[in-house]
């Protein structure tokens, strides 16, 4: 088999040119794409305004009477700062509490990445709140703002714990730089951030025992108890609740380690109800294999077959296939036939509910190129209206490439196998025979620009990819991104 091929030789094309004349089928993804965006926009506006909302009801119960002088005006600005900050902070919570509506719409990706935006700006206003508190009642009582927060502290009650909050914040948020976190092994950022919940349970009980914001009688007392009831009620049923849900439900157990390639296996596990997870090739789970030294480290791996259901008899099958690139996947390649495994899941929009377009490019490198195999199994699409690249430094590194050249062969997709070199100075991510051959994104799958784009692989290669993808006109919606970095 030949190392690059070129467009007009992929691995395999008799069903697919046959068919690549046929009318495009009738387009059943729109409605499902209209719908998305639209809930995507909806849940977009309701974060906004309840930021709105926090300030209109301090407003309704009367908050702008303290415009009128200078420490009132201080004290308001606090306050209204403040407002902003907790509401940030509980739009996190939210956004990490593994929403299926949040998930289905915007996937975990984007949830996350929104997530990650809002918690300097939250910082930032909750340290504002403090400041100017501190300056407007200090103004009122005649001290500076250092006195002012010293007297806070001792006389006020809960005033210590918002102290200790914000201590704890500022913790959370400067171990999430990334120049900071990537100096310390997961776990150890892992844990820190669980201090969020204590510096979200610290910040409580001064909101409602210090002064009159939240007194008794008023909507803000009532919306914010809702608010900070109902995020407290999502994480507990979306992050503790369903996993041991699932995990009950499945009761997943290895059936047997296959070696795929060195250093790349594939995980086989059997378990009950798995016609509930139909349709998730693609998308990911949080694996945790209850074995000595694994069961506290949950992994995410995406599924490389789509789930089989099981019979009367017979139990359901799902597969991982894992690439050691650290001490943790490392270890899985020995893990017990027996293994019990507890899931989180499934997550993410790699999956056919992304699908928006007939058409679809899939551009898998290396252990990337796993999940493509079992979205390639059951996506919807007619023959001739696929085309999958994947792309490795020889062919051993297009793990799973047999059976996604059969699972081709049988759906009439063009398979192209981009083998050899990266081309060096630029950020190409086809090899270099390519390059020089002149061959570019569009020279394999030329009307790219009305399919449904799915990339996966390393990350630096993964832009350059999207790059290209975007360059050929493929709008945001139709491009469909797995990251397997945090
Ligand atoms: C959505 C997604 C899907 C993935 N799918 C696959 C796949 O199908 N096959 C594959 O081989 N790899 C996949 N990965 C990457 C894989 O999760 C990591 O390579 C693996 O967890 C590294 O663990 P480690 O202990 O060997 O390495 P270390 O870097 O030592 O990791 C230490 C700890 O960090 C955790 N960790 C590492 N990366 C992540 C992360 N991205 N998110 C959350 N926790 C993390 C590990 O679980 C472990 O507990 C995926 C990653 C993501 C985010």
């Amino acid at each position: 088999m030949t190392s690059l091929l070129t467009p007009d030789s992929p691995v395999e094309t008799a069903p697919a040119t046959a068919s690549r004349k046929r009318p495009p089928a009738v387009e059943r993804f729109r409605p499902q794409a209209r719908r998305r965006l639209a809930r995507a926009d909806l849940l977009g506006a309701v974060g906004w305004l309840s930021g709105v909302a926090a300030v209109a009801l301090w407003l309704a119960d009367g908050g702008a009477s303290g415009f009128s002088s200078f420490a009132g005006t201080m004290t308001a600005l606090g306050i209204v700062a403040g407002l902003i900050g907790m509401d940030l902070v509980l739009l996190m919570l939210l956004l990490a509490a593994r929403i299926p509506v949040v998930d289905n719409a915007i996937g975990h990706d984007r949830a996350l990445e929104i997530h990650k935006s809002l918690g300097k700006p939250a910082l930032y206003l909750l340290l504002a709140h403090g400041l100017f508190l501190a300056i407007g009642y200090g103004a009122a009582e005649g001290l500076d703002p250092l006195s002012e927060s010293i007297s806070l502290w001792v006389n006020v009650p809960d005033m210590w714990l918002a102290f200790v909050s914000m201590a704890l914040f500022i913790a959370v948020v400067v171990t999430s730089l990334v120049a900071v976190r990537r100096k310390f092994p997961y776990e150890f950022w892992y844990v820190v951030h669980l201090l969020t919940y204590a510096a979200v349970g610290t910040a409580i009980p001064h909101q409602f025992s210090v002064g009159g914001l939240f007194a008794e009688g008023t909507w803000q007392r009532w919306y914010w108890l809702a608010l900070c009831i109902g995020t407290g009620v999502a994480l507990a049923w979306f992050r503790i609740y369903q996993p041991l849900a699932a995990s009950f439900r499945h009761q997943l157990t290895v059936s047997r380690v296959v070696r795929v390639a060195p250093g790349v296996f594939s995980i086989e596990m059997t378990g009950r109800n798995l016609e509930r997870l139909a349709g998730s090739g693609g998308r990911f789970f949080l694996w945790r294999f209850l074995a000595p030294g694994q069961w506290w480290r949950p992994h995410p791996f995406s599924l490389s077959a789509e789930p089989v259901p099981g019979g009367r008899n017979r139990p359901g099958k799902l597969r991982i296939t894992v690439r050691n690139l650290g001490e943790g996947s490392a270890s899985l390649a020995h893990i017990r036939p027996g293994t019990k495994v507890a899931i989180e899941g499934p997550y993410g929009l790699f999956s056919t509910a992304a699908r928006s377009r007939e058409d679809v490019v899939m551009i898998g490198a290396g252990i990337g190129i796993t999940p493509l195999r079992s979205l390639l199994e059951t996506t919807p699409f007619d023959p001739g209206h696929a085309i999958v690249l994947l792309r490795g430094h020889d062919e051993s590194e297009l793990f799973l490439g047999q059976e996604i050249m059969a699972l081709c062969q049988a759906r009439g997709v063009t398979l192209y196998h981009l083998t050899g070199p990266r081309s060096s100075g630029d950020h190409s991510w086809l090899p270099r025979n390519a390059v020089n051959d002149g061959f570019t994104l569009s020279s394999y799958a030329p009307a790219i620009a009305n399919a449904d784009v799915y990339v996966c692989g390393p990350a630096l290669w993964a832009s350059s990819v999207i790059r290209d993808v975007q360059a050929a006109g493929v709008p945001a919606e139709q491009l469909h991104n797995e990251r397997f970095d945090w």
